[in-house]
């Protein structure tokens, strides 16, 4: 059987980069996509270097014509793409009185408006191939959270995108799935941390201390639920939200 190909958006670091690698580690092609192709590298080296095989795409999912552009590369260098992993993703937290419009139009852009372009131009390579697998990330604050009005709108826009997605491409053999993390170890929750004047080592604690399983989450916590929605046994869960946060969410 030829080598499937996977695109992972926003891989060249956190949650992105270790989905990309344990993609490359279940035998997918994968093409490590964000926004310049020179940061991809690392990413990249680190499926080869495993055995692997892995091509970096620069492109910002929120313009159509970088997007286009960037699958049909995608195609052409490593085959049709069939699994698509919605990861890139941007914070501009701010209380709602104080969120500016573009702190609302640039968190909607990159999380909703990029899902969109991106699984557009995927979706051709999949109904063509009759197979696809198309994992979104969500996240714990789609339920809502302090500070992050545009972010939580954003994550929530996206299970309702995932569930609709699952419902039109279904009958191609294309299964959409989201995964909502809770908190999870990367630079993002580091930024957060420093907006927030807190020590990092503090805030994990104060974060670990609230989630049933005791700890924080890390990247390949993430990977490993993604793997196995990207996976061919997979074929029957579609249109599903799997919070991966340590415990239950409301
Ligand atoms: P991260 O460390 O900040 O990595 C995000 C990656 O996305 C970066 O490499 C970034 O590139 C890239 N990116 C940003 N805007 C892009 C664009 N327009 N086009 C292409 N690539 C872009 O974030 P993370 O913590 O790994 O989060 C990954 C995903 O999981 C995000 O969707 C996030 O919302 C979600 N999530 C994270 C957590 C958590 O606790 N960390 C929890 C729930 C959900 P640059 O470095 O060049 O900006």
């Amino acid at each position: 059987m030829t080598q499937r190909v996977a695109i992972v958006t926003g891989a060249a670091r956190g949650i992105g980069a270790a989905i990309a690698r344990r993609l490359g580690a279940d035998g997918f092609a994968v093409a490590v996509l964000d926004l310049t192709a020179e940061s991809g590298a690392d990413t990249v080296a680190a499926i080869t270097d495993a055995g692997g095989r892995a091509a970096a795409v620069g492109a910002d999912v929120s313009d159509a014509g970088q997007v286009e552009a960037a699958v049909a590369a995608v195609a052409e260098k490593l085959g049709p793409p069939v699994v698509l992993v919605n990861n890139a993703g941007i914070l501009r937290d701010n209380l709602l009185f104080k969120m500016t419009d573009d702190d609302w139009d640039s968190v909607i852009g990159v999380h909703l408006r990029g899902a969109f372009l991106m699984t557009r131009a995927v979706q051709r390579f999949q109904t063509e191939q009759g197979y696809g697998r198309i994992v979104t990330l969500s996240s714990t604050s789609a339920l809502g959270n302090r500070g992050q009005v545009n972010y939580a709108t954003a994550k929530a826009g996206l299970q309702g995108f995932t569930k609709t997605v699952a419902i039109e491409l279904g009958k191609f053999g294309v299964t959409a799935n989201a995964i909502a993390p809770g908190f999870i170890e990367t630079e993002m929750t580091a930024a957060t941390a420093a907006r927030m004047k807190m020590a990092f080592e503090d805030f994990k604690a104060g974060a670990a201390a609230a989630i049933p399983v005791r700890r924080i989450g890390q990247p390949e916590d993430v990977a490993a639920v993604a793997s196995f929605l990207a996976s061919e046994e997979a074929g029957f869960v579609s249109g599903q939200v799997i919070y991966v946060a340590g415990g239950p969410q409301d």
